[in-house]
């Protein structure tokens, strides 16, 4: 980050933590020595340097830029998990509970918190850009395809993410439109996932979060 602001020229305006990570808040003390900016986190973790500590219902409006983001509470992967929501811009940071095609893995919650917390994020608007905190595209789409053959929408993302990726940009940030469309995590409601969830169980799943639970499972061990 400090070699980015240097870059380009730019100050940080603000630190926003989705979750204590150490990939995601290592590096917190490091840019609050050279920069005097507010450290916004989620209420319910043990964030370093965290100055304002947010949950469901909280807003902030960033110094500097004006941007104005609403936390989501979406535990699942940890316990306190927060998303920023900024609705006048339609900018997503999701963390690492939704990625593009994917979602995190539950280490602190149950399938059933991390279904509605996805839930959340599904039913932003469409249009609304999704940053998440790692780059898995390209993996998670295979995944999504194993378990979507049919899925139209699948070989035309793919196609998409493919070209970004040998061209060397990221395929990040994705849309809020397209993860509804070709991410299994947000469709373990569609008929076809719970097909292929119930086949690769060997069992019949007939509830949603039993369907995304599966698939979780499923993607631990999918190579
Ligand atoms: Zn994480």
């Amino acid at each position: 980050m400090l070699a980015y602001l240097d870059a380009n020229g730019l100050d940080l305006a603000a630190i926003i933590a989705t979750h204590h990570h150490a990939d995601h808040v290592g590096g917190i003390p490091g840019l609050t020595r050279r920069f005097d900016v507010p450290v916004y986190g989620p209420a319910r973790e043990a964030i370093p340097g965290r100055s304002h500590a947010l949950a469901q219902g909280d807003s902030i409006v960033v110094p500097g830029i004006g941007l104005a983001f609403d936390a989501i509470d979406i535990p699942g992967h940890t316990a306190g998990h927060i998303a920023f929501y900024c609705a006048g811009q339609e900018i997503l940071f999701c963390g690492d509970t939704l990625f593009a095609a994917g979602c995190g893995r539950i280490f602190e919650g149950t399938p059933a918190q991390m279904w509605e917390s996805l839930s959340k994020l599904a039913a932003l608007p469409g249009a609304t850009r999704v940053h998440c905190g790692h780059e898995y595209t390209m993996a998670n789409l295979r995944f999504a395809t194993a378990v979507e053959p049919a899925n139209a929408d699948l070989p035309a993302r793919t196609a998409r993410e493919q070209a970004k990726h040998d061209a060397g940009v990221p395929t990040l940030p994705s849309t809020i439109a397209e993860e509804r469309a070709t991410n299994p995590f947000l469709r373990a409601g569609v008929a076809a996932v719970a097909n292929a969830a119930s086949a690769h169980a060997g069992r019949a799943l007939t509830n949603v979060v039993d369907v995304f639970a599966e698939l979780r499972e499923w993607k631990n061990g999918f190579q």
